[in-house]
């Protein structure tokens, strides 16, 4: 979605997002977490971290409101559905599918708290693009 402009609390599908245990890169949903950098160009990119249907057996989720149990839900997620802090992302416009919906200040406040708690490492969505000028953004291009 490139000219998109996306904001904290927003929830994401993108693609090529990696698992956070495995190699396994798909179409995922992601929170929000901040938004890009002032001064930061087209290809900007935004710190998110994955989202989950199956509950963290660590107890380190955030769970979000979803269709089943709110139905009057506006983060566009339809299963039950955690945050997960320790999913730290840099997702690229580029990758980006489509804003399915938002979260609310507490969700994010939540995941930020817990990141900072675990320690835990940013990794950097690209979407395997050698030229693309949002994901260059992350290579000091
Ligand atoms: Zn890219």
């Amino acid at each position: 979605m490139p000219g998109a402009t996306f904001a904290a609390c927003d929830v994401l599908f993108a693609n090529r997002i990696p698992a956070l245990d495995d190699d396994e890169i798909k179409g995922r949903f992601v929170l929000v977490l901040e938004p890009p950098r002032a001064g930061a160009r087209d290809g900007m990119n935004v710190v998110a971290v994955g989202i989950t249907s199956r509950r963290p057996t660590d107890g380190t989720g955030v769970r979000l409101p979803d269709a089943t149990k709110y139905p009057e839900t506006k983060t566009g997620l339809d299963r039950p559905s955690w945050a997960v802090p320790s999913w730290l992302l840099t997702v690229p416009v580029c990758v980006v599918d489509r804003k399915a919906g938002y979260a609310k200040t507490s969700h994010v406040v939540a995941v930020q708290s817990k990141a900072v708690e675990l320690g835990a490492e940013i990794k950097s969505v690209t979407c395997g693009d050698a030229d693309c000028a949002s994901c260059s953004h992350d290579r000091g291009g």
